[in-house]
């Protein structure tokens, strides 16, 4: 096919191109090995409530740690996992480590919610709602503590199968989260209509917010709008302090970013969680 043909035209003139086209073309099979071997594993970034600045919950990240290319990160692979019909196996294994890992934390007493990312091509027939279903009921977690992340898409337009599949899931009692918002086909229209409780600000409008007036006005009057539809606000993608004074100050409720926490395995989120409101601060882990 095409793309086999372009790896052959590169062979000839870029050893170093055959060799990214052949990880791409061989990259399916090699996550279907991953998935089977252990390959892949999950990562937790902790969210912290802006007032309180108690961990609240955390968000589960996928990581593929191969043994001679290292650490791939998501960007790299889910694409390719949502065209090839693997996402869904691998959506159930992220769901189903992050709903134990809550479960476990939250044994002590803790109300700690997880949030997994939830591809818009998952939202076509039942199987989401199988999956998500049997899995809270298996591991008795409290559906209330997990929280759906998905993305704005032109795929959910008013009307849609996967409009009614988000009401499904929502009537379960997990919670909807409109991830990346403010950079996808977001309207006014979608954020009254899409049953979500919270909304999580695109990292790009937060990380210049110190230095950026226009910034600060989208995001402060998001945070404004939100509010008075009901819809908590988190802010992805926080830095440093000055970036978190202005989000406490504009009323935001809860913040995700490096300046707090960076993505880390469950152990590690364990220590974080015994720390944290000590000023905690972690290294990079991930
Ligand atoms: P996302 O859901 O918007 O996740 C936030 C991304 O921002 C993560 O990248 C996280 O590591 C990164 N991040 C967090 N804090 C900061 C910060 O302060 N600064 C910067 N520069 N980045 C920060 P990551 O883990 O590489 O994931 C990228 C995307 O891949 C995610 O974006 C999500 O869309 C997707 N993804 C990750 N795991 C899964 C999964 O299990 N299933 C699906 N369908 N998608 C996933
Ligand atoms: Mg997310
Ligand atoms: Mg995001
Ligand atoms: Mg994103």
């Amino acid at each position: 096919d095409e793309a086999a043909r372009e790896g052959l035209r590169w062979k000839c003139f870029d050893p170093a191109s055959l060799e990214d086209a052949e990880w791409t073309m061989s990259l399916l099979s090699r996550l279907d090995y991953a998935l089977e071997t252990g390959q892949l594993w999950v990562a937790y970034q902790p969210k912290l409530d802006c007032v309180t600045g108690v961990t609240v919950g955390a968000e589960a990240l996928v990581r593929w740690t191969h043994p001679e290319k290292g650490n791939i990160f998501p960007d790299q692979f889910i694409g390719a996992a949502e065209r090839s019909g693997r996402i869904a196996e691998l959506t159930r294994f992220v769901l189903e480590d992050a709903v134990s890992t809550a479960s476990d934390i939250n044994s002590s007493g803790r109300r700690f919610s997880i949030a997994v990312n939830l591809s818009a091509t998952l939202l076509v027939g039942d199987a989401i709602v199988v999956m998500v279903r049997e899995t809270i009921r298996r591991l008795r977690f409290p559906p209330e503590l997990l929280i759906l992340e998905i993305t704005e898409t032109s795929t959910l337009r008013s009307g849609t199968e996967a409009e009614d599949i988000l009401r499904e899931l929502s009537q379960i009692g997990v919670q909807l989260s409109i991830d990346d918002y403010g950079t996808g086909f977001s309207t006014l229209e979608y954020l009254k209509r899409v049953p979500a409780s919270e909304i999580k600000i695109d990292r790009t409008f937060i990380s210049m917010l110190h230095r950026s007036q226009s910034d600060r006005i989208m995001v402060n009057s998001t945070i404004q709008l939100a509010h008075s539809l009901s819809r908590k606000v988190v802010a992805e993608g926080v830095e440093n302090a000055e970036i978190l004074d202005e989000l406490i100050w504009m009323g935001c409720d809860m913040v995700q970013g490096y300046h707090t926490a960076r993505p880390m395995p469950k152990w590690a989120l364990r220590g974080f969680l015994e720390t944290s409101g000590t000023e905690a601060r972690t290294k990079a882990i991930v």
